[in-house]
């Protein structure tokens, strides 16, 4: 079968690849469509969490093979530790993630535990359905944050998650939210789905910032335009380094939680949530251009938020 192979730093190749090991538990799933995620462009050109050689992709839908269209919750928990007994299994002990520690879906194919697979609603259509994995931690980072109804939201970045972050907030009543991002192509992909305003920077005081970047500078400003009181919800994982004014955080009792993956629950009220959404930022491509397609992306030469692949 085909496959898109991480196989060294910076290199993504489609390579002819062995039919998926299907062990004891494990479904056959046909993938239809395989959403990249921000974090495997930075995965691929800084090796570590990811070793190569791998087969990423962690957002996906497709098909069993028993013939159920299904989208694939990546995140897998062992279901002993003291943290899955507390129903936090995104936070696993012993977690692992599908695309990461063992083969994704970019590919033709890919054998996945059968607790991983959920029922594909109906008449969900398959990109819609890759995207339902980081609609679910945009979800999680809103339940983290408390909700958004009623209050002035900042979402920092707009690649996708900043993007659905927005459609949450928005989804959740909040009375506002602001968006900033660098490239103005995203910023205005922002306005037409209903930011407030957009910017290269945050100005003012917001209730809740949601930090969709995840760099020192965004890190940063999550804490400096936070309101007192307020919250700020880091998502983004572009770079270790936080660097923000702690006199501050505690002189405004400001409060900084960070966010990963999802619940089970979360994941199904994305599932519910994505068929409402205007996902036009989002674009496909055959599995056959991925490796152009990902190293472009990885390089800045082309600009859909998200990009997803078909195989
Ligand atoms: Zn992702
Ligand atoms: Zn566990």
């Amino acid at each position: 079968m085909r496959a898109l192979v991480f196989t060294g730093p910076g290199a993504m190749e489609l390579l002819d690849m062995p039919e998926p090991d299907v062990a004891d538990g494990d479904v056959l799933v046909h993938v239809r469509s395989a959403g990249i995620c921000g974090s495997e462009l930075h995965g691929a050109r800084h090796p570590g969490f990811r070793v190569p050689p791998l087969i990423m992709g962690h957002e996906f839908a497709g098909v069993s093979d028993d013939g159920n269209p299904v989208i694939i919750n990546p995140i897998l928990s062992c279901g002993r530790c003291d943290l899955c007994a507390r129903g936090l299994r995104q936070i696993c002990r012993h977690r692992a993630i599908i695309g990461v520690h063992r083969a994704g879906g970019f590919a033709e194919r890919v054998g996945v535990p059968r607790s991983a697979l959920v029922p594909l609603p109906d008449r969900l259509a398959w990109d819609a359905a890759a995207t339902v994995e980081p609609a679910a931690n945009a979800v999680h980072a809103w339940q983290l944050a408390g909700g958004a109804r009623d209050k002035r939201v900042a979402v920092l970045g707009c690649g996708a998650i900043g993007l659905l972050c927005l459609l949450v907030a928005l989804a959740d009543g909040a009375t506002s939210v602001d968006v900033t991002d660098l490239a103005p192509g995203r910023a205005d992909a922002a306005r037409r789905l209903g930011a407030s305003a957009a910017s290269a920077a945050p100005e003012g005081e917001y209730d809740v910032i949601i930090d969709a970047a995840g760099t020192a500078v965004t890190r940063a400003q999550s804490v400096a335009h936070q309101r007192p009181g307020g919250t700020a919800v880091w998502l983004g994982l572009n770079e270790p380094p936080a660097a923000f004014d702690g006199q501050d955080l505690v002189r405004g009792e400001k409060r900084v939680l960070g966010s990963f993956a999802y619940s089970d629950e979360e994941f199904a009220r994305a599932t519910a949530l994505i068929r409402e959404w205007d996902l036009a930022w989002a674009a496909g491509y055959p599995l056959a251009e991925g490796a152009g397609i990902f190293t472009e992306l990885m390089n800045g030469g082309l600009d859909p938020v998200k990009a997803l692949l078909r195989p």
